[in-house]
């Protein structure tokens, strides 16, 4: 059977009937298209190919669930001992144990924070998951650094080189730079929309000095850098040409790190003896959706609860059962600020039990501005997430009374998560996921509360380093040619 180092192509050695090896040891993850045409993956194959060729993103054939004592046993356990046991049984052959163990050590040696996603108690029933520890002070470092040393272990077995293409709403971008600069089988180039990022984010992604890192500054929003990308992975000679590959947020492998932090937070409280609830600032859905799968693998999750800025998409969606895009306005809490969600495509996917027609007939009607969900997938939705939504306002006095009234200056999207969740607090105990450190968000911050945050001592100086861009139109051709004399030095 293909151990470690299966690469493109070894899994059809696999009897299609059989998910063990002769040991009963490892389980063949496979990974399936949300529109049902793209040829099942391994893990390996998903994560390097992030977008399927359908237009779908990859699942995992079924998830895999853990018992009560395996969720008992992770109490005491460090943050990577619990990644590990969640993660392991996604992975299938892609990574040997030892393997897979020193790349989540390597992954999260960088933080600022020993237990990597302390949890800190602001009232009697109501927690924050603070998990802007990493490099760049957002939750998004999580995934990312994973995906980094998962990408170079993966590239240097086959020898491939890969041109990794993302779109940003100023977050994403900076944590993916961050993972990939200066690695050697790989180009790094994003795309954000101009003038719409946090001059922190911004700085983050122009300020790194290696050939590897491409900043793009698009004029456009984040929708039109989505879309470019999303374009570029249809264009098949271009994804073939410079070999692209994702590491957007609807790439598995993102989505899957995600995970390990709702067990952490959830076993410190009681978990699986006590049931916890979440509240996740949402703006593509991955963070959510990672909840989602940490449910379905067992976790006691009361109430999972999606918490949108005044780009309210999913919130709507939620109350109505219609999906329509409407213009994006910005806010505050711009890593929110967008009017298509791509991973609750994932969700919709199980909302219709896996029929990957209906999700394809439903993203046809997002091209002409949105669809009518099902009754029975509607059911299914708001029976698994309930939601809210913080106005700019909203946002601003809940910045402004967490610090006065529990002494934590918190980034605006968590203020909006914090807003979302005092309408849910009851006996369960709920877990705000506090998705950036304030420092990352300024102006913002200091407008709010009056008081300013200071960066953390090792980005001190991220104000007076150079910054290098390179301004582009929103236009598909002109991005693409850019790319192609970017990555023939
Ligand atoms: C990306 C991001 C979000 C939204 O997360 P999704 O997984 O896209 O729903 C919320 N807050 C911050 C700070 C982010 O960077």
């Amino acid at each position: 059977m293909v151990l470690a180092g299966a690469g493109l192509g070894d899994y059809e050695l696999l009897p299609d009937t059989s998910h063990y090896t002769p040991k009963g040891r490892l389980n063949i993850m496979r990974y399936i298209s949300t529109r049902g045409t793209a040829p099942d993956l391994s893990f390996e194959e998903a994560m390097l190919t992030g977008l399927a060729r359908d237009g779908g993103l990859y699942v995992p054939e079924h998830v895999p669930a853990l018992t009560h004592a395996q969720i008992a046993a992770m109490a005491g356990k460090s943050y990577e001992e619990v990644a590990f046991e969640v993660m392991r049984p996604f992975i299938g052959d892609t990574f040997t144990d030892a393997e897979f163990k020193a790349l989540i050590d390597q992954a999260y040696a960088g933080f600022g924070h020993a237990a990597r996603a302390p949890l800190v108690q602001i009232d009697s029933n109501h927690y924050l998951l603070e998990l802007f520890h990493g490099p760049t002070l957002a939750f998004k470092d999580f995934a990312m650094q994973l995906i980094g040393q998962m990408f170079q272990a993966a590239l240097s077995r086959s020898g491939d080189r890969v041109t990794i293409v993302g779109a940003t709403s100023g977050d994403t971008g900076s944590a993916a730079i961050e993972a990939f600069r200066g690695l050697k089988a790989v180009d790094v180039i994003i795309m954000y929309p101009h003038g719409r990022v946090s001059e922190v984010q911004r700085r983050q992604m122009t300020t790194p000095t290696e050939s590897n890192v491409h900043a793009l500054a698009v004029d456009g929003d984040f929708d039109d850098c989505q879309a470019a990308v999303k374009d570029m992975f249809n264009d098949f000679t271009f994804r073939e040409e410079v070999k692209l590959a994702g590491v957007n947020s609807i790439n598995w492998g993102r989505v899957l790190a995600q995970v390990v932090y709702y067990f952490t937070a959830a076993v410190s409280l009681g978990a699986p003896h006590r049931e916890v609830s979440f509240t996740v600032p949402t703006g593509n859905f991955g963070d959510i959706f990672a909840g989602y799968i940490a449910k379905k693998m067992g976790l006691p999750i009361a109430d999972l609860i999606v918490a949108t800025n005044q780009n309210d998409i999913l919130h709507r969606t939620l109350q109505t059962g219609a999906y329509t895009k409407e213009g994006v306005n910005p806010t505050i809490s711009p890593s929110m600020d967008i009017q298509v969600s791509s991973n609750f495509e994932r969700a919709l996917f199980d909302a219709y039990d896996r029929d990957g027609a209906a999700v394809a007939a439903q993203m046809e009607d997002l091209k002409q501005g949105g669809f009518q969900i099902s009754q029975g997938a509607y059911q299914m939705l708001k029976d698994t997430f309930k939601s809210g939504r913080a106005s700019e306002g909203e946002t601003h006095a809940a910045i402004k009374t967490y610090l006065a009234n529990h002494g934590e200056l918190l980034c605006p999207h968590t203020a909006v998560g914090v807003h979302v969740a005092e309408a849910h607090l009851g006996t369960t105990p709920m877990v705000t996921l506090a998705t950036a450190h304030p420092a990352k968000f300024p102006d913002a911050v200091k407008a709010a509360s009056g008081v300013a945050a200071p960066l953390p001592p090792r980005m001190a100086d991220l104000y007076d380093r150079p910054e290098r861009l390179t301004r582009v139109p929103s236009d598909l051709a002109a991005i693409q040619a850019l790319i192609k004399e970017r990555i023939a030095h």
